[in-house]
């Protein structure tokens, strides 16, 4: 089986566009649509036909180009069940624990909510990457639109729990700005500081920070991180739930 290949590019002002294409049987998919017009031409410059979509939730900047995308290549449209009212052009309904394919590599699918309520991610084992939308961010995490903090912590748990060293595509550059606030948390985490000064480096050069890895963000982020004593420590909830932490750390970076 060959590797799958893996094309990254901006789209609108902060988002990630995805293409995942499979040699062997010649699929493409791209995760999420962001922005229509771009993601086409990044296919055609790689000499792909996109053949499927995987939608992670419905919010405008990743479904929004579905229509445009199925009209000119009449690719499937994968996305959540939950969702199927609000996701343009769906065809294929996905739920925790199904399994979805390009040619003979296996995506896994993670129920993520808490950003919106149908939110997925594509866990693809055999490659050791995934597509968490935006649910896990490279330092952050998704804003709680639709779920509760315990929505979201479950979502981001499941996350944590795949292999350290699992590929992580984030759907937006948000890692600069979510850097200075996790400093704000957890200041003295060598981690965190030796992360947060590679990042400054890669934006200086106008590179992504995305993907990023379980393992690393296990270290650095302080979302996946309420368990810790000195952040504990410093939010003064030495002896609170995980899931109080986790709230606690996501208003303050709402306000920050
Ligand atoms: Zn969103
Ligand atoms: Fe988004």
């Amino acid at each position: 089986m060959s590797e799958l290949l893996i094309r990254q590019f901006p789209c609108l002002s902060d988002n990630y566009g995805f293409l995942i294409h499979d040699p062997d049987s010649g699929e493409t998919a791209t995760i999420d649509t962001p922005d229509a017009d771009v993601i086409l031409a990044q296919a055609e410059a790689a000499g792909w036909t996109i053949t499927q979509i995987w939608n992670t939730h419905h919010h405008f900047d990743h479904a929004g180009g579905n229509e445009t995308i199925q009209a000119l290549t009449g690719a499937k449209i994968v996305g959540p069940r939950y969702d199927t009212h609000r996701i343009p052009g769906i065809s294929v309904e996905v739920e925790n624990g199904d399994v979805i394919s390009l040619g003979r590599h296996k995506a896994k699918v993670i129920y993520t909510p808490g950003h919106t309520m149908g939110h997925v991610c594509y866990h693809l084992p055999m490659d050791g990457i995934a597509f968490v939308g935006d649910t896990l961010f490279a330092l952050g995490c998704g804003r709680l639109f639709e779920g509760t903090p315990a929505d979201m912590w479950y979502s981001l748990s499941r996350l944590a729990a795949l292999p350290d060293e699992t590929r992580v595509y984030c759907a937006h550059e948000y890692t600069e700005a979510n850097a200075r606030f996790a400093l704000s948390i957890d200041p003295d985490n060598r981690d965190l500081q030796v992360y947060a000064a590679m990042v400054e480096g890669e934006r200086a050069r106008g590179e992504p920070t995305v993907p990023t890895t379980i393992g690393a963000e296990k270290a650095a982020n302080p979302f996946l991180r309420p368990d810790d004593p000195a952040i504990r420590a410093r939010l003064d909830m030495a002896t609170a739930d995980d899931v109080d932490v986790f709230a606690e750390i996501r208003r303050r970076k709402d306000m920050f």
